[in-house]
């Protein structure tokens, strides 16, 4: 991959006519390490939010050792780019197939559920040559819980019951010698108390089963920074996490697990696009939804933006973007604030792109291709680099 100072540097010498997908290794390590230093358990890097070999290597390499992949093709990725990765297999639906080859090939022991069918799923795919259970499961109940402090919901797909998990809670317990409960409050969590409300629930849900639970996994859900979403530091949600975690009747020596995936990558990307044409207050731009900028499109979420070019002099207006498909819904509202001299032929940098965003990237209508070039520049908003940390005092998150 080639090097660059920054996304101005990169388009003063390549002038591109493709996307470019600028990469920061050294936002994606500061992230790492602060996971592995400051959350209060173990950190699972989410391989969805961005599957890319370089990402997984950077993040093994500052301390991430286990990793929660989704699909048989992430298994198999993140087996082939690190050997000795741990890996967790944590979504609740899974083919027998994908759960039999993650099982015996590439030694995957943990697994999520939330039915009696995918427990059983899972006891059969494990079964040995000779028809015998396996006895090293490690199996993951995932509880459903709200969704109120997300931006993005994960509500309504996945998840038992209240109703459900004692009782299969009690059944799964009788398959393994390792029981966890799961949850996710839903992406871009912008309150602390989405896990307090979580964990009040994996309580209720572990008092009535009365069975030893060995781990609690909070799930993913911690935020990044966009613009008009400025979260509490992370600090906060660690600290409110880790005592209600030891307030549960749970195992004394049971583990506490995250499942971060934007707050691991959303700084790692950004990406160069260049404006083929401008229509008023649009600017027709070289990605869109079916590109990096699915979320921008499809959610309406709003990534930060700058202009590239230096001769660009008057004050910045609102637009909005279409992106390069022939589809009508190849459309961002923004609104994005740019120069308002900008014109076809200039070049835009967004941010914050390394989660949900460079992985998103599709073939359609021809326009899937990008260069990725490594940068040295800070990403364009921070939740590692010192400029958000404030004194204990200041803390607006009261502790019960
Ligand atoms: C998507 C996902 C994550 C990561 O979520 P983020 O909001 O990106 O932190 C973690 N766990 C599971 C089970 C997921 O599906």
């Amino acid at each position: 991959m080639q090097h660059f100072p920054d996304a101005k540097a990169v388009v003063r010498v390549l002038r591109p006519e493709e996307p470019v997908i600028l990469n920061r290794p050294h936002a994606a390590a500061r992230a790492a390490r602060f996971f592995v230093e400051k959350f209060p358990g173990k950190s699972l890097y989410a391989v969805k939010a961005n599957p890319s070999p370089e990402l997984l290597q950077i993040l093994w390499d500052n301390g991430v050792t286990h990793f929660d992949v989704a699909s048989i093709a992430e298994v198999r990725l993140v087996r082939s780019t690190l050997p000795q990765a741990t890996l967790c297999f944590m979504h609740p639906v899974k083919s027998p197939g994908a759960i039999r080859e993650a099982y015996h090939s590439h030694g995957v022991k943990t697994f999520s559920l939330d039915s009696v069918e995918e427990l059983e799923k899972i006891v059969e795919a494990c079964r040995d040559d000779e028809g015998n259970a396996a006895t090293d499961l490690r199996l993951c109940i995932r509880l459903r819980v709200s969704s109120e402090h997300a931006a993005l919901s994960l509500a309504a797909k996945f998840g038992c019951d209240l109703t459900e998990a004692p009782a299969l809670l009690q059944q799964t317990r009788q398959h393994c010698d390792w029981l966890g409960v799961c949850f996710h409050v839903g992406s871009q969590a912008m309150s602390p108390f989405a896990y307090v409300q979580a964990i009040d629930r994996v309580r209720a849900a572990i008092a009535e089963a009365s069975v030893v639970i060995d781990m609690i996994d909070v799930g993913g859900g911690f935020p990044s920074v966009y613009p008009g979403m400025e979260p509490p530091p992370l600090e906060d949600y660690f600290k409110i996490i880790h005592q209600h975690f030891y307030a549960l009747p749970i195992a004394y020596n049971a583990e506490l697990w995250c499942e971060p995936g934007r707050a691991l990558c959303a700084e790692y990307s950004s990406l160069v696009v260049k404006v083929e044409k401008r229509r008023g207050e649009e600017l027709y731009i070289n990605d869109g939804a079916y590109g990096a900028l699915f979320d921008a499109a499809h959610v309406d979420w709003k990534f930060p933006v700058r202009a590239l070019e230096d001769d660009l002099i008057k004050p910045e207006m609102d637009f909005a973007f279409y992106g390069p498909t022939c589809d009508d819904a190849d459309y961002m509202p923004g609104p994005f604030a740019l120069p308002e001299d900008i014109q076809a032929g200039d070049y835009l940098e967004i941010g914050m792109l390394g989660a949900y965003g460079a992985a998103m990237k599709t073939d359609f209508n021809g326009f899937g291709a990008a260069e990725r070039i490594i940068v040295q520049d800070e990403p364009m908003a921070s939740l590692y680099d010192g400029s958000r940390t404030r004194p204990e005092a200041d803390n607006v998150v009261s502790l019960r």
